[in-house]
């Protein structure tokens, strides 16, 4: 059992020393501040201030903080969370566009893809890859500072013809951080001008070192702009999926993150979401950041109408109260009730902090009257 100084455990609470030996002076010990007490002692003190009823209340109405983990018999394997990062005019979204028309069950209607922030690819051999079209090393670090780490892997383009730039340093340091595996797409091979062991090289001075180099990235060779090497990259995307046995629990009420969320002219709030583990239904009720709603549409990435939507799978969903921010998470609960309180409690939270980041404008007020 752990012992605390009464004056350190003061300080913890925010109360003065002086105060927490008079109240145990009352629970008949006499112990001065630079006195150590047992944790159970701690405890009695903490709960006779009354900040115990703070923390309960907190995790009974913060769902976020719930830790109810799937028991392992209730898992399923999921498809990989993919997010393609590099410098500009590398070919991130030559990229994407082309793997997208790698799907083999693309609808043959129109085959017009909306833009939904990501998509889900179909691969021969029937698995699924869904690409987080949000290219941007912003939303991935705002994400991550949010907590959302939705990212499974990280496809590094690099363009063989020029070399390892800012933006994909950057994005080697995003997937460090995130403890993400890395793939290098080496792109631009059609170019007379490529040069891709120059990048295998370099890669290695920013300790990404590829198989060949005898490490453990792996790398691939592609053109985005001929549809050389997608197949491999694929194959690759999925080997290293494999690797992870990536899983999640299906039958339970749906966890998402929100990937980008917009205020739609015809359609009021709208989230693009990724299903990190359930499955979401049209009329489930929900908590999303401080907003919460009932699915009125769930529009998957062809544009389509669906029910429902399991893990891994992106998302539309209309039925917000207003739009949150990219990297909130979307909670499913049991009534709009629920969904009111939670909503409101994040609220007030989200205030608090605000507030509780303010000490700078004391300064500002000063500086003001300067
Ligand atoms: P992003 O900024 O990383 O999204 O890069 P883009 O996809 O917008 O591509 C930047 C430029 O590179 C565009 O002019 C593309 O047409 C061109 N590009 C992309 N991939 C390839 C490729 O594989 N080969 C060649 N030759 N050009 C490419
Ligand atoms: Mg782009």
């Amino acid at each position: 059992p752990e012992a605390i100084t009464v004056g350190e455990l003061a300080k913890r609470m925010g109360e003065k020393g002086a105060d927490l030996v008079k109240e145990l002076f009352n629970l008949d010990m006499m112990v001065t501040v630079n006195q150590t007490i047992d944790q159970d002692t701690a405890e009695l003190l903490v709960e006779q201030f009354g900040h115990n009823i703070q923390k309960v209340s907190e995790s009974d109405v913060d769902i976020s903080a719930e830790e109810d983990v799937d028991p392992e018999e209730t898992l399923q394997p999921r498809p990989p969370v993919v997010a393609v990062m590099g410098h500009v005019d590398h070919g991130k979204t030559s990229l994407l566009d082309a793997l997208r028309k790698t799907n083999v069950t693309r609808g043959e209607a129109g085959g017009i893809t909306q833009h939904i922030g990501a998509y889900q690819v179909t691969t021969k051999d029937k698995s699924k890859i869904t690409f987080l079209d949000t290219p941007g090393h912003a939303a991935f670090s705002e994400m991550r500072a949010r907590g959302a780490n939705v990212t499974d892997i990280v496809v590094l383009v690099v363009a063989a013809d020029d070399g390892i730039m800012p933006q994909t340093i950057e994005a080697i340091n995003h997937a460090k951080a995130a403890d993400v595996p890395i793939i290098v797409a080496i792109n631009k091979i059609d170019k007379p001008e490529a040069n891709p062991q120059n990048i295998r090289n370099r890669l290695l001075e920013h300790e990404v070192i590829v198989e060949e180099m005898s490490g453990d990235v792996q790398d691939v060779e592609v053109s985005a702009k001929e549809g050389t090497g997608l197949e491999d990259l694929i194959e690759k995307i999925n080997l290293q999926a494999e690797l992870m046995e990536l899983k999640a629990r299906p039958d339970r009420d749906a966890e998402a993150t929100v990937v980008e969320a917009q205020l739609d002219k015809g359609r009021g709030p709208v989230a693009t979401v990724l299903i990190n583990r359930g499955t979401l239904k049209r009329g489930d009720t929900f908590v999303v950041g401080t907003q919460s709603g009932k699915v009125r549409a769930l529009i998957n990435d062809q544009g389509k109408q669906v029910k429902e939507a399991g893990p891994s799978v992106p998302v539309e969903v209309l039925g917000l109260s207003g739009v949150p921010s990219a990297g909130d998470m979307l909670t499913v609960v049991e009534n709009e009730q629920r969904a009111r309180e939670v909503a409101q409690y994040r609220q007030e939270k989200a205030t608090e902090k605000r507030t509780a980041l303010a000490p700078t404008s004391f300064d500002t007020m000063f500086n003001k009257s300067n």
